[in-house]
């Protein structure tokens, strides 16, 4: 593939983690639009085996990974390319990752399962597409020391950090007065607290806005998504949790701005599409024309903020208490609520139980402020228990 000037181009190998999930689909609808820039040589699914054959009939990977041993050994695999190198197991993802062959690894699994893999890829000094916050909620000093000690680059996929990664291009660091956060406040944005106990399951994972996977699309619901963000953005840009803001916009066209110390807003505006940050994040440096939703100038748009309601979404606060402490609270938060979100899908937990629970938990570790990553996989184990025991007392 030639550019405007005649040189040939080099095209990315990509190793799309979680390919059959929501920022996986989108992932590959990107590649398959960038003209030959992208190709994606590794696809892995958790359990929606079906699915991965047909991606890789018609991405013709050089491997499929299928996580979960037991779906993968039930499975008829005769419909997989020959081509197709099958692996079992979620040890085979960070064996993938290390692959020469690949440029840049999208980390599109879903919570902290997602760790391993993206750890594996920052050691191999790879490129790390980020869509996986769980891995920075949950290790965020140590993964990104890891990446700076290889030589690694860990570039936002979550579309806010993708905005703010953008914006903060306008200025020095050193210029940064805060970062400002939008959310969009979910579905129950307007709830009183006696709807939003009465919230069910079909209602939280029916978002306004973005079409997502069913555990952040909950986390939208609650705001810990946005708590979880807050951690994220602590970690990534390595800066203090009090000067990182949240304001809900509902129409989420604005993802996030950088207020400079001068007084100046550099925001990252389009329409609601991850295609976007995926494309941004997969062929940095670069701005090509891709897949994308554009802005019509053609209608009028009504931009609105707001600060959000703490009262409301406490969920929030634990996102600010963690960014603040760092060390083991972070791990305990995600993997609690990722425990508190399976309960709540499950039917064990009401919706208004979720954030309390995950509270409880947090205020009920040994907080420590330098762990090591084998004391936060602990915890990690330790916190889903607990959650366990709060559903099914
Ligand atoms: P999803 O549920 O749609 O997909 C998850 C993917 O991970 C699937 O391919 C699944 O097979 C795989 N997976 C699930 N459990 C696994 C396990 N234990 N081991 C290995 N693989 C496993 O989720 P999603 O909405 O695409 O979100 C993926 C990640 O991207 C999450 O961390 C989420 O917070 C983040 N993110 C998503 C969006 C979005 O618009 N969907 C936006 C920003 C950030
Ligand atoms: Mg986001």
């Amino acid at each position: 593939m030639n550019d405007i000037s005649g040189h040939r181009k080099q095209t990315k190998q990509v190793a799309v983690l979680g390919s059959t999930g929501s920022i996986g689909t989108s992932a590959l609808e990107v590649i398959e639009a960038s003209q030959g820039r992208l190709q994606a040589v590794a696809l892995s699914a958790n359990t929606r085996l079906e699915e991965l054959v047909v991606q890789a009939k018609q991405y013709r990977p050089r491997w499929v990974i299928a996580t979960d041993e037991q779906a993968a050994a039930e499975f008829d695999w005769s419909g997989l390319p020959a081509e197709t190198e099958l692996l079992v197991g979620a040890a085979s993802l960070t064996t993938v990752v290390a692959k020469q062959d690949i440029d840049i690894v999208l980390a599109a699994i879903v919570g902290s399962a997602g760790l391993d893999s993206t750890w594996a890829a920052l050691e191999q000094g790879k490129t790390v597409a980020l869509a996986n916050k769980e891995a920075l909620v949950t290790a965020g000093p140590l993964v990104t020391k890891l990446a700076e000690e290889h030589g690694a680059m860990l570039l936002p996929v979550d579309s806010e950090h993708s905005a703010i990664f953008q914006a903060l291009q306008a200025g020095q660091p050193s210029e940064v007065e805060r970062l400002v956060l939008t959310a969009s406040g979910g579905p129950f944005r307007d709830h009183s607290s006696e709807q939003l106990k009465r919230v069910t399951i079909a209602e939280a994972l029916e978002h306004p806005v973005w079409d997502m996977g069913p555990k952040i699309t909950v986390d939208s619901a609650t705001m810990m998504n946005k708590a979880l963000e807050i951690i994220e953005a602590r970690w990534l840009f390595g800066i203090e949790a009090e000067r990182i803001e949240v304001t809900i916009h509902p129409q989420s066209i604005v993802h996030s701005l950088v207020e400079f110390v001068d007084g100046s807003i550099i925001a990252q505006l389009s329409p609601p599409d991850m295609k976007l940050p995926i494309q941004y994040a997969l062929c940095y440096p670069e701005r090509v024309a891709g897949a994308a939703k554009r802005l019509d100038w053609q209608q009028s748009y009504c931009l609105e903020f707001q600060p959000p309601d703490l009262e409301q979404f406490p969920a929030l606060e634990l996102g600010l208490q963690c960014a603040k402490s760092g060390g083991t609270s972070g791990a305990v938060l995600n993997a609690a609520n990722e425990a508190a979100v399976g309960a709540f899908l499950a039917g064990e937990l009401h919706f208004t139980e979720i954030v309390p629970a995950c509270r409880s938990v947090l205020d009920s570790h040994n907080f420590e402020s330098s762990p090591t990553l084998t004391r936060l996989v602990e915890l990690d184990r330790w916190a889903r228990e607990e959650i366990f025991h709060w559903a099914c007392p």
